[in-house]
């Protein structure tokens, strides 16, 4: 059962209102120019969204995980691309700054960045290592009292326009994830960081994704975030909340096109009568309907467990897979039911159709998750339905 608190429905209310006003209007021009939106990057920042989940000290709301999917959801409804923006922004590219970082660090770049005035980021990715994070290449070497990377990443988000970088890079040349560190890289303050221009995508085309090269960058010790090895737990730490923000987005870009779709199927007429009527498209919205309350019912349940403290790896990776995989489903079949016009670039429907594919990659694909459902199958160990 969802039950929100008043404040979270007002709260919903008012998002709701700000991507009514500001983000369903500017999403078609942000996915034709394929550029970062820094116009609502930085509307966000100021007012104090990009904060929701850190505490108020920097600048942050001190929100709940509840609250942050209400705001990823209905960003999500507006633009795919804004919310993927926003997302590695104020869950991922500062996450480790605040959670490893010094309290100069913190101040340097996370309340700037929480205000929207710095673009942060998180490369873990390599052209020969996406799922398999033990393959990654780039080194850490010590040098002194400081560190030097070599390597490169590929498929960073908000790379072409970072500021800031949190980048996964080995400490020692054995194969294996344990001597995987985290740094935090200042692009401006450090020599050796080339940023690649955009990867063209057919999704998310204004979340801009891009690679990185690091040449011998030289890194003060204190921008090592929490110590040269346990990388990987340390993005595991924060995988669960990635997983349920991803199915909150995509249950907003889901009920986009599912809305876009009863509307149209209330409108257009084919023999005789609007083809709602007709069974096989009301039947196809009735699906669709029913895959969307799920995986709504699923990720406000997950969020409000991560609210309560509880460790929800399994249940997140259900989420993440069902909720995607709905979106997926969802979009294709609302495209189906605009036929021609589904392919036509001046209705949305296009584009929630190939946005929604960004959606099985990022936070670990579809096939990922079932090796991590797969490892523990015991119908009440993981307590799905406690
Ligand atoms: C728009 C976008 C933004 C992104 N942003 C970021 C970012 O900001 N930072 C970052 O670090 N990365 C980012 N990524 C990268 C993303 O996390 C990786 O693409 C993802 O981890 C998958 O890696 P891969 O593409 O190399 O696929 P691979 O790992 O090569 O997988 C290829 C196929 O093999 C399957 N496969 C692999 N291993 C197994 C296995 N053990 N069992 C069964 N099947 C398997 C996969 O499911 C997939 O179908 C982004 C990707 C996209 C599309």
């Amino acid at each position: 059962m969802i039950a929100f608190t008043p404040e979270q429905e007002e709260f919903r209310k008012a998002v709701a209102r700000l991507v009514d006003a500001e983000v369903v209007p500017a999403a078609e021009a942000i996915d034709e120019r394929a550029e970062f939106p820094w116009t609502l990057f930085k509307r966000l920042g100021e007012l104090g969204y990009l904060g929701l989940r850190y505490p108020a000290a920097y600048g942050g709301a001190d929100a709940d995980m509840v609250t942050y999917c209400l705001f990823a959801e209905e960003l999500a409804r507006g633009s795919l691309s804004v919310a993927a923006t926003v997302a590695m922004q104020s869950l991922m590219g500062t996450y480790f700054i605040y959670k490893y970082g010094t309290e100069e660090l913190r101040r340097k770049y996370l309340v700037p960045a929480l205000r929207g005035d710095l673009v942060a980021t998180f490369a873990l990715t390599e052209p020969g290592a996406g799922s398999d994070v033990a393959n990654i290449t780039t080194r850490a070497e010590r040098r002194g009292d400081r560190w030097v990377l070599r390597g490169g990443k590929t498929w960073v988000t908000n790379a072409p326009v970072a500021d800031v970088l949190t980048v996964a890079a080995k400490t020692s040349a054995e194969r294996g994830m344990k001597n995987i560190a985290l740094f935090l890289l200042d692009r401006s303050a450090m020599r050796g960081i080339a940023l690649g221009k955009s990867i063209d995508k057919m999704a998310v085309r204004g979340s801009v994704t891009g690679e990185i090269r690091l040449d011998d960058v030289e890194v003060p010790p204190e921008y090592l975030l929490g110590g040269e090895t346990g990388g990987v737990e340390k993005i595991g730490s924060v995988l669960s909340e990635i997983r349920v923000m991803t199915a909150a987005i995509s249950v907003g870009i889901a009920r986009a096109a599912y809305t876009a779709a009863l509307a149209y199927a209330r409108e257009r007429v084919a023999f005789g009568k609007p083809i709602v009527e007709h069974q096989a498209i009301g039947f196809k919205l009735a699906d669709m309907l029913t895959r969307l309350h799920a995986a709504t019912l699923m990720t406000y349940q997950a969020a409000a467990r991560l609210d309560a403290g509880r460790a929800i790896t399994r249940e997140a990776a259900m989420v993440k897979l069902f909720a995607s995989e709905m979106a997926v489903r969802v979009t294709d079949e609302a495209a189906r039911i605009f036929a021609s016009y589904g392919l036509a670039m001046e209705y949305p429907i296009q584009r929630y159709f190939r946005d929604a594919r960004f959606l099985l990659p990022g936070g670990g694909t579809s096939e990922i998750l079932r090796v991590v459902i797969d490892r523990d199958l015991d119908w009440d160990r993981g307590q799905a339905f406690a």
